[in-house]
């Protein structure tokens, strides 16, 4: 298996965030990076460079009006005196329903849900980089190999088409499926991440020929708060093709396994072409986030169970945060997901 990486996904190094109202060093780092890729590599993993898709795979799922915002916020927020080095929202359109201002400092609280993904002068390239990771990993899988993965950092999950939020500026495994979908009539997209893939979910809600499932910690005490319960299935043609599982927090492997199964119970109903996968390892035990509790082991049962599907498939990187085991953890699911893979 490829794994897709590009150093200049590195380059986004976002400073703090605000965690209960205070300042906390942002989480989402690019040494997060370097532990992955090492990790890929140890695994027996062979790295590839993306080449450059410009906007080509990212306009399919991103509007024209977020991705000019992405690429020129920074330098226009420098023009404000006194404003921060990092763009950082300070005012939201609470129901969405108003005008879309011409002011940087409106377009930021438009744009942006949340103070978890600052926006400096590195971001957009570093963004733009990561989503050319999935989408070379989807060309990949198009092309023949059975599986691939995109080392996708700075994550995706959290943006929607228009909306950056929670360390998520391009939805990378949004940006897989639509990739996949140029060949295929039905993709399925599971994300294990211990966030509920809210972005994503967002993107696809209308739709029938993307499902969409996701398990997570349960949001009525965990990011992204609002969204994840079970009871959001779609909309319009799309209803009936989401697929929420939110899991108490702390839930451990045993009982995570058969909401897994579950999972792809639904998956395997819907006969996909194609498989994305949004890897999220934030869901183990030792995480600094603190959702679930997943063991290292237990990303191998999680990585096997998935390849049984037999299906392509393309992994994306989501969460997962630095803690000793953080490559141990992708081994684990690599090494899982390889032995059982047989298509
Ligand atoms: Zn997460």
């Amino acid at each position: 298996m490829k794994v897709v990486f590009n150093e200049a996904q590195k380059r986004h190094y976002p400073k703090n965030f605000l965690v209960s109202g205070a300042q906390k060093p942002n989480p989402e780092v690019p040494e997060r990076a370097d532990r992955l890729l090492a990790a890929a590599l140890d695994s027996g993993l062979e790295q590839v460079t993306p080449p450059d898709y410009g906007l080509s795979a990212v306009s399919a799922v991103h509007t024209p009006e977020y991705l000019d915002f992405l690429e020129h916020v920074h330098a226009r927020w420098q023009r404000i005196e006194g404003a921060s080095e990092e763009v950082v929202p300070n005012v939201h359109p609470n129901y969405r329903d108003g005008r879309y201002p011409h002011s940087v400092v409106g377009q930021a609280g438009y744009h942006m849900a949340d103070t978890a993904c600052p926006i400096s002068g590195e971001t957009w390239q570093a963004a733009l980089w990561s989503a050319h990771a999935a989408t070379h990993a989807a060309w990949l899988v198009l092309e023949g190999d059975p599986a691939a993965y995109a080392l996708s950092r700075p994550p995706g999950h959290h943006a929607y088409a228009d909306i950056a939020g929670g360390f998520c500026f391009l939805n990378n495994s949004g940006v897989a499926a639509a990739k996949l979908r140029r060949r295929h009539a039905r993709v399925a997209i599971i994300d294990v991440d211990v966030h509920h893939g809210n972005g994503t979910q967002g993107m696809f809600y209308r739709r029938d020929d993307v499902l969409t499932v996701s398990i997570h910690a349960d949001p009525v005490r965990f990011y992204p708060f609002f969204w994840g319960h079970a009871d959001e299935r779609g909309e319009g043609p799309g209803l009936g093709y989401n697929f929420n599982l939110p899991v108490p927090r702390g839930t451990a492997d045993d009982d995570y396994m058969p909401i897994l199964d579950r999972a792809l119970q639904r998956v395997q109903a819907f006969a996909p072409q194609a498989i994305v996968v949004a890897l999220g390892l934030d869901a183990y035990e030792g995480d600094p986030l603190q959702g679930l509790s997943i063991s290292t082991p237990g990303f191998a049962r999680i990585g096997e169970r998935l390849a049984k599907l037999g299906l392509p498939s393309v992994i994306v990187q989501e969460g997962g945060y630095l803690c000793d085991e953080l490559g141990l953890n992708l081994s684990s699911f690599l090494d899982g997901f390889t032995n059982a893979h047989k298509i």
